[in-house]
């Protein structure tokens, strides 16, 4: 049963975290207590007006006239911000308790404590009964942060017995497995939907029939095309393509359906597909110098006002505002740091470019084979239809991806005005190989 109101004395103050501090006090009329129960704090002001919180014990059951109670200090709390700004080892306070009987353990049968924030101290009570009497091995706790330096009883609460899940980082993880599920469900739905066969080894061989008859078509243009470049099935697919049945056709022929990403090529002298990837990623096609150059300037830039940032934050920077506007106080703290944690991903863009940069300025991959592929940028970005014209560039560029026979799979690289070369040509082309810029292409042989 509880007591009356009866006053206490606080004997200690600890700091748990920024947010929380751990008040023992002394009790004038202790009454014995169960893990798990809580006592009413009653402030009363001048004027008479009362405000009563409850707060759970977080010491265990030891006997003693010390009660510990672990306090969350709530933006605009009316009890907590008095307990954490005012209170002092050996002010008094008014209490009433042991209160509580349904969310109680008194360590006779196995327990599984799961919680988080100042849910967890009624289970801290428990945790040091059990840990007291020798009996650790009927609890389990598990608690739940947002992140390591929220723990409270940081020190004490480790053990064989608990487990700490830090949410933000399990989050993080859940995020990325969720967008790693979504990528790998929409390559699958695009597989599925796609109309393109498998190539199998009797396919492979009327494909190089059929693309051996277009390559030959190609410089020529239909015009000057015999009749006897064609056989009989060739025929078939003519006659198809004029009675307006072409695509049934091209759905019978054992051929893989080229786009932007698939490509067939002979560069090595035999027929094989090619699937080509477009990088996009900062800087990407862009020269390594001026990369680097701008990743120094611009990061150097961002760092300087991050720091500023966090300064204000911190009331080191900026005294005069905080000065005029002391009731603002939070509200610039907190636009200070959203705006610092805003140029955390600036900063990573600008230190990619300064690695990359300089990565690439001192090397360069050269590729000689078949242009399989040649795009501008806007057609094979991968936004939404909407958006692509904000990848259009006041330069020319343009995609090229060559084939060298050595890789089912070509990265394609971004040249320029200077550098372009057109699909289907063969080419020596030498490229920086993060950023993918062309240092330099050069025709050699003809087209297929
Ligand atoms: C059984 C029990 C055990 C508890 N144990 C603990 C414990 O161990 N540790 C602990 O820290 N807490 C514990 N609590 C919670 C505690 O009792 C208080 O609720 C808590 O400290 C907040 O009280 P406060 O007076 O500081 O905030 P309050 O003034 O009550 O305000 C609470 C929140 O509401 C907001 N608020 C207030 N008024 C308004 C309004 N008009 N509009 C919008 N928002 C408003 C405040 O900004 C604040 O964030 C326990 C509660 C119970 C019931």
């Amino acid at each position: 049963m509880p007591g009356g109101w009866q006053v206490a004395t606080v004997v200690g103050i600890n700091d748990e975290t920024d947010r929380a501090k751990t008040f023992r006090l002394r009790l004038h009329e202790p009454r014995p207590h169960l893990a798990g129960q809580h006592y009413v704090f009653r402030l009363t002001a001048p004027d008479g007006y009362t405000a009563s919180r409850s707060y759970s014990i977080a010491s265990a059951p030891d006997g003693s006239a010390e009660r510990e109670f672990t306090v969350e200090r709530l933006a605009d709390g009316e009890v907590s911000m008095f307990l954490h700004d005012v209170v002092e080892v050996g002010d008094e306070l008014e209490v009433r308790g042991p209160i509580g009987g349904w969310f109680v353990w008194d360590g006779s049968t196995p327990a599984l404590l799961v919680g988080g924030g100042s849910g967890i101290v009624p289970l801290m009570s428990m945790l040091r009964l059990a840990r007291s009497t020798g009996r650790s091995d009927r609890v389990r706790l598990v608690v739940s942060v947002r992140a390591p330096e929220d723990l409270w009883y940081a020190q004490e609460l480790p053990g064989p017995e608990t487990a700490v899940v830090d949410s933000l980082r399990s989050r993080g993880f859940a995020v990325a497995v969720a967008i790693a599920i979504m990528v790998v469900a929409r390559r699958l739905y695009k597989r599925i939907r796609s109309r393109a066969q498998r190539p199998t080894e009797p396919g492979l061989q009327r494909a190089a029939h059929w693309l051996a008859v277009r390559a030959w078509m190609e410089p020529r243009g239909f015009e000057g095309a015999s009749s006897f470049a064609a056989n009989n099935a060739s025929r078939a697919l003519a006659y198809a393509a004029a009675l307006g049945l072409a695509e049934r056709a091209t759905d019978e022929l054992p051929i893989v359906p080229e786009d932007d990403r698939l490509a067939w090529s002979n560069a090595t002298g035999e027929w094989h597909v090619v699937r080509v990837r477009y990088p996009f990623r900062p800087g990407y096609g862009r020269h390594p110098g001026l990369m680097l150059l701008v990743g120094l300037v611009v990061g150097g830039g961002l760092l300087a006002l991050q720091r500023f940032l966090l300064e204000v934050a911190r009331g080191e920077a900026l005294r005069s505002v905080f000065e005029d506007f002391p009731d603002q106080a939070d509200l610039i703290e907190t636009t200070a740091l959203v705006l610092a944690a805003i140029t955390i991903a600036p900063l990573l863009w600008m230190a990619w470019l300064v690695i990359a940069g300089a990565f690439d300025i001192f090397s360069t991959v050269e590729r000689q084979g078949l242009v399989v592929r040649a795009r501008r940028p806007q057609r094979v970005v991968p936004f939404p239809r909407l958006l692509r014209p904000l990848a259009r560039r006041d330069r020319f560029a343009l995609f090229i991806a060559v084939d060298d026979g050595r890789s089912d799979r070509v990265g394609a690289w971004l040249s320029n005005e200077r550098t372009a070369v057109p699909q289907g040509a063969r080419a020596r082309v030498r490229a920086t190989p993060v950023l993918g810029y062309v240092r330099s292409s050069e025709p050699v042989g003809t087209a297929r």
